[in-house]
């Protein structure tokens, strides 16, 4: 029986942690800020942005929040990109994704200044994370390694296989992963033989999408398993990319879903938030 890693726990220690930084930086007259901006009225965004303001008080991380209307015009969005780029006060800008469908996504991004990218999305920031010296690390990649890490596991040496090859999750796992001395091969949909790829993983992560596309027979024992993957079944609950029940039986290590990666990705932004801050106020964190 593999041993269940608790995204819950492990996500609220690194927000204790942000908490205490945060508390330091006010005793030095400095208050970290995040700027949250969504735009129209999607339930889902909504409750992702709502919970990102709850983890921000829980931190004592000040937010600032901009709720635009749907017919916000790209226009509108960038001046008001600009002007939080400008805002001494605020450490991060976090732009709720998607965004309405007469907005440029790649364009907004790309306006955010790369010091104030807590997504850690701009290409300035993924290309400073490719050469391993990267300040602000994507969120979910970010919360993967630092279940494996917390878990106490070792990434060096181990073979390492991403199932996923997005530019959010998949490709900056694998880039985090070579980092920390593994060695990694990406799966994607067009990838030979994905079953025998997954046989040789010491440790998987699974991106893909596909509820339970990571079956029991595709790992070996004692493999670590991280699955990032959130699939709303009929019956309305979750499931994970991994079949879970199958995995688990030869798994050492395995996150279940909910309750796995899926807390860790505001905790990585808040510590994000941090990050930034002291970046830009030059001191040590
Ligand atoms: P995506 O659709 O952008 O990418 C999926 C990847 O899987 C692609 O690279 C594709 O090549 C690969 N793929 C598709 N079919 C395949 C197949 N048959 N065999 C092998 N590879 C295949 O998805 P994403 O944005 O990377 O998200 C992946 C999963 O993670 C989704 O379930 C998503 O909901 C979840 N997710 C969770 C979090 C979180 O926990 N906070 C964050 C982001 C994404």
């Amino acid at each position: 029986m593999a041993n269940i890693i608790d995204g819950k726990l492990i996500s609220m220690d690194i927000k204790n942690e942000v908490k205490e930084k945060a508390a330091k930086l006010k005793e030095k007259g400095i208050e970290p800020c995040l700027a949250v901006v969504l735009v129209g009225e999607d339930p889902a965004s909504q409750v992702y942005v709502r919970n990102k303001k709850k983890a921000c008080e829980y931190c004592g991380i000040k937010s600032l929040s901009y709720e635009l209307s749907g017919d916000t015009t790209e226009e509108e969005l960038l001046a008001l990109i600009d002007e939080l780029n400008n805002n001494k006060e605020c450490n991060g800008i976090l732009v709720q994704l998607p965004l309405p469908k007469h907005i440029d996504e790649n364009k907004i991004l790309l306006k955010i200044l790369p010091e104030k990218d807590v997504d850690g999305f701009h290409p300035y920031n993924v290309g400073l994370l490719s050469i391993g010296k990267a300040d602000l690390k994507a969120c979910t990649p970010a919360g993967c390694i630092e279940l494996i890490k917390r878990s106490g596991v070792d990434i060096t040496g181990k073979n390492c296989v991403v199932v996923g090859r997005s530019n959010i999750v998949g490709k900056p796992v694998g880039m985090l992963l070579l980092s920390e001395n593994g060695t990694v091969t990406t799966c994607h949909s067009k990838t030979n033989d994905i079953k025998f790829v997954c046989r040789q993983a010491d440790i998987i992560v699974a991106a893909v999408g596909i509820p339970k596309f990571v079956k029991g027979d595709m790992v070996k024992e004692g493999v670590v398993v991280i699955d990032v993957g959130i699939n709303r079944m009929e019956n309305g609950k979750l499931c994970g990319d991994v079949d879970f029940e199958e995995v688990e039986k030869k798994a050492s290590y395995i996150t279940p879903v909910p309750g796995g990666v899926g807390p860790m990705t505001i905790a990585m932004l808040m510590n994000n938030c941090i990050v930034a801050c002291c970046k830009q106020n030059n001191v040590v964190c």
